[in-house]
């Protein structure tokens, strides 16, 4: 990052992405006094060559910006220290993303780049956006919240594309934010814990439409469609059928993508774009896809193609008539509702430590599920919800629950039987991580045989 030569800057936060960022600021010239809190990482970033010293006692004077991890509140639930510090030296507080930014300006400005960003569904567009694009034969870098580091991606050029997904704590330490497409998928109340009020939260998303050349809005909430109808410069705006009334220039319906009359794509049958979530998805990264060019015949190739992320919805194998689906990342009942939305004559692996409310809110979708499975610690609040509308077995484990469900689901006269693992449950009571948790599940189901 070469904006930055002969700069010294603090940073806070030695992760991946803060590490990549120490990297890139000296490899450009800049003079990096780093920090963190946690001697295992400040350890790690020293055994990797990286001069480490207490910001708290550091000479802040001179001091260009102070670069933070995005996991470090700048304002909820209270300030991180350093933010008191750089707030009181007067002293800029940027990210990993913002220093991309000042880099594109410099050395290619008119360097594709496309920002995602949304309350659900991030993941999974960017991913699908990277994927049509790659597939069409552009060279593209994906990264930011999702994989890779964007200061460990190759640096921004006229001929590659830069696909980005951003969390709120990212744009809210970017204000050089200037992606040529900028998209917002949805907003829904998320982390209010952090960014306070819906409002502070749906200013700093809207940031990445308003700075945008072109923007592509999800107007399918209220907060959404505000913004469309504050936008002036170019902008798509896209429809879910019977999501919402707002204006729109591409509706999805029945998963078909469709501008007026013409269908621009059908995502019906894409077995990793199940569900009217992911039609919004799909018909978003459609827009995104014939911005660049791509449409017809290759557009619907590339869709076709696209693997799906793992843990979500991820259809991780077929046994006979059994499908088996991988739906660890659903840690609460508003994405457990997706999944079991998308299937019917489900064998439902489900428990884990439940979030307030459990899974009483899934309750009208009762009626897809063939048997439950429970797991974990919250087996016997749940069987308290499921008593007379479904039936269920107490399984403790995610391998008896998986054994018992394949049994199940194969001895079952159902057309096409379901073994979900949506456990609308964080997993820490069995698992280190919702990660592990659904590779866990991939395993038992590959030993099926
Ligand atoms: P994010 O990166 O924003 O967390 P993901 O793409 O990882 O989102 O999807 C996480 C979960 O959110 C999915 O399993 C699904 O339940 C739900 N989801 C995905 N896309 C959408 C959407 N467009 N609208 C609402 N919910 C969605």
């Amino acid at each position: 990052a070469s904006t930055f030569a002969g700069q010294k800057l603090a940073l806070f936060g030695l992760g991946g992405s803060g590490l990549a960022t120490v990297h890139a600021l000296k490899a450009g010239g800049a003079d990096v006094i780093a920090w963190d809190d946690s001697p295992e990482s400040a350890e790690r970033a020293r055994g990797l060559g990286i001069t480490v010293s207490d910001l708290r006692e550091a000479d802040w004077s001179g001091v260009a910006a102070l670069v933070l991890s995005p996991g470090v509140p700048l304002t909820h639930p209270e300030p991180h220290w350093t933010v008191g510090l750089a707030k009181a030296a007067g002293i800029p507080i940027i990210g990993d993303i913002e220093i991309f930014c000042r880099e594109r300006a410099a050395i290619a400005p008119d360097a594709p780049f496309v920002a995602i960003t949304g309350t659900n569904g991030k993941s999974t567009t960017t991913a699908l956006i990277a994927h049509v694009l790659a597939q069409a034969g552009y060279d593209v870098q994906m990264g930011g919240n999702i994989g890779t580091a964007i200061l460990s991606l190759q640096p921004p050029s006229r001929e590659r594309i830069h696909v980005v997904e951003l969390s709120t704590f990212q744009i809210d330490l970017t204000p050089s934010l200037k992606p040529g497409v900028g998209i917002l998928l949805n907003l829904t109340p998320d982390h209010l814990d952090r960014h306070g009020t819906m409002e502070a939260y749906a200013a700093i998303k809207e940031r990445v439409v308003a700075s945008a050349d072109l923007a592509i809005l999800g107007v399918d909430d209220a907060h959404c469609a505000a913004i469309a109808g504050r936008r002036s410069g170019p902008m798509i705006r896209v429809h879910v059928a019977g999501h919402g009334d707002a204006a729109a220039d591409l509706v999805a319906s029945e998963g078909r993508v469709l501008e007026g009359d013409t269908v621009l794509a059908d995502l019906d049958g894409i077995g990793s774009l199940r569900g009217a979530h992911n039609w919004q998805n799909g018909a978003v990264a459609t827009a995104a896809a014939r911005a660049f060019g791509v449409e017809g015949d290759a557009l619907a190739a590339a869709l076709k193609s696209f693997p799906g992320l793992a843990h979500r919805m991820e259809q991780v194998g077929r046994r006979g008539r059994v499908l088996f689906v991988n739906d660890s990342k659903a840690t609460n009942a508003d994405s457990t509702e997706k999944a079991l939305t998308a299937f019917h004559d489900v064998h439902w692996i489900v428990g884990g430590k439940a979030k307030e409310g459990g899974i009483a809110p899934l309750s009208a979708l009762f009626d897809r599920v063939a048997h439950a499975y429970l797991i974990g610690a919250s087996s016997k609040a749940f069987a308290e919800t499921l008593e007379g509308r479904v039936p269920y077995t107490f399984c403790e484990t995610l391998d008896v629950a998986t054994g018992r469900a394949a049994e199940a689901a194969a001895a079952s006269d159902a057309p096409e039987p379901v073994v979900l693992l949506s456990p609308a449950c964080a997993s820490y009571d069995q698992f280190r991580n919702f990660e592990i948790r659904g590779d866990r599940f991939r395993e038992l189901v590959t030993a099926l045989g």
